[in-house]
């Protein structure tokens, strides 16, 4: 049981870490930016990444994502991948990354797994090796080890144990993981964004070296990096097959910030930005939505501002609500129960969406 240091109520829908309740963050927007700033930095030195992005004047500027560095020197960046040693970039590049991967055999249960061309009928024969799921292929998985988000229910942050890792992968090394079995690789994490540029030049070459087969690339992120890469990312999943899985964490920017630590306003830009694209391949869909029902913050308001927005855009795309499970610094947290799960079901259906579902169903509580 958390308590909200503004109107000091407890309730289990209060995370402790956080301790601030969902109708404080929604009503009290300053005085929770100003202490979610204070528990996002106390938590990240603890990692020894900086508190908050540096915005060091003389500082070395990347403008990979939000984020929107200027590192100091001696300084890392946001994500912890780039230092700024004496003026010099260090750290990762487009032929050095910080990753691992391993072989999902398909259909993985991934976010699009129920409409895309590895898990479902969609895309035969341009795109998938079979007419109904991949069955015999695999997923090529790869797990960046940073993410430009600091988000207080990760389901994933182990990955922050390798951030700073002096190991990197030549990206041959990537390249050379996709064999005959490979139908799709998968970039997630942590996130790609800080690591585009290797995992796009790897990309290039996989499909330059496979050309003439179905090798499909497809992205799972916070959306937040550049526009300019974000067209990359949005060109190599159009004409591979692949897909590009976006995470709406929240529609509300005050609590945006106050679960992640980071604003939403680039990630609802670059959602906007992909559907566009939409109709140069409506199949299998090429951009698909997913929000993780995070008990006593992402509630049915939420899941509806975000359907509406989704809807607005255009109705086909895919969007899934995914169970939470407690983890990290929201591991006080209960699980995702049914009736949150039905009614977020019910406001994205209301919203207009055609296509909405709840995933993960095994882990409600
Ligand atoms: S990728 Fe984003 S978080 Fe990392 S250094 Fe560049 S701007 Fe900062
Ligand atoms: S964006 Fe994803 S990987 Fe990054 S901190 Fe948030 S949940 Fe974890
Ligand atoms: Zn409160």
């Amino acid at each position: 049981m958390g308590s909200c240091r503004i109107c000091e109520k407890k309730s289990s829908l209060t995370s402790r870490e956080l301790g601030l309740c969902l109708d404080c963050i929604r009503s009290r927007p300053e005085e929770t930016r100003e202490w979610a700033l204070e528990v996002h930095a106390r938590i990240r030195t603890g990692w020894g990444l900086p508190g908050e992005a540096p915005r060091h004047p003389e500082g070395i500027a990347c403008d990979l994502c939000v984020n929107s560095c200027r590192i100091g020197e001696g300084g890392w960046g946001y994500c912890g991948l780039r230092q700024n040693a004496q003026g010099r970039v260090e750290g990762v590049s487009a032929t050095r990354g910080k990753l691992s991967w391993y072989y999902d055999p398909l259909p993985t249960n991934c976010v699009a797994d129920w409409v895309c061309a590895g898990g479902s009928r969609c895309g035969y024969p341009t795109y998938s090796y079979r007419e109904d799921a991949e069955y015999g292929y695999e997923n090529l998985a790869v797990f960046p080890h940073a993410c430009t988000f600091h988000c207080l229910f990760c389901q994933n942050w182990h990955f922050r144990y390798y951030t700073f890792e002096d190991r990197c992968e030549p990206v041959e090394s990537l390249v050379r993981a996709v064999n005959e079995k490979t139908a799709c690789v998968c970039y997630f994490g942590g996130d790609p964004s800080p690591q585009l540029p290797y995992l796009l030049h790897a990309s290039r070459m996989m499909r330059e070296r496979d050309k003439g087969r179905i090798l499909r690339i497809c992205w799972e992120t916070n959306g937040a990096m550049s526009k300019r890469l974000l067209d990359e990312v949005a060109d190599s999943a159009l004409t591979s097959g692949g897909c590009i899985k976006f995470d709406l964490k929240a529609w509300n920017e005050t609590l945006h910030f106050a679960l992640t630590g980071v604003t939403n306003r680039r990630t609802l830009e670059n959602f906007q930005r992909l559907a566009k694209w939409l109709p140069s391949r409506p199949e299998p869909p090429f951009l698909i939505a997913s929000t993780l029902m995070v008990p006593g913050y992402i509630d049915a308001q939420e899941v509806g501002h975000i359907a509406e927005f989704i809807e607005s855009l255009n109705p086909e795309i895919p969007y899934s609500l995914l169970a939470f499970h407690p983890d990290y610094k929201m591991n006080d947290l209960a699980a995702t129960s049914r009736k949150q799960a039905q009614e977020c079901l019910a406001a994205a259906k209301q919203a207009g969406l055609k296509r909405v579902r709840v995933g993960n169903i095994h882990l409600l509580g």
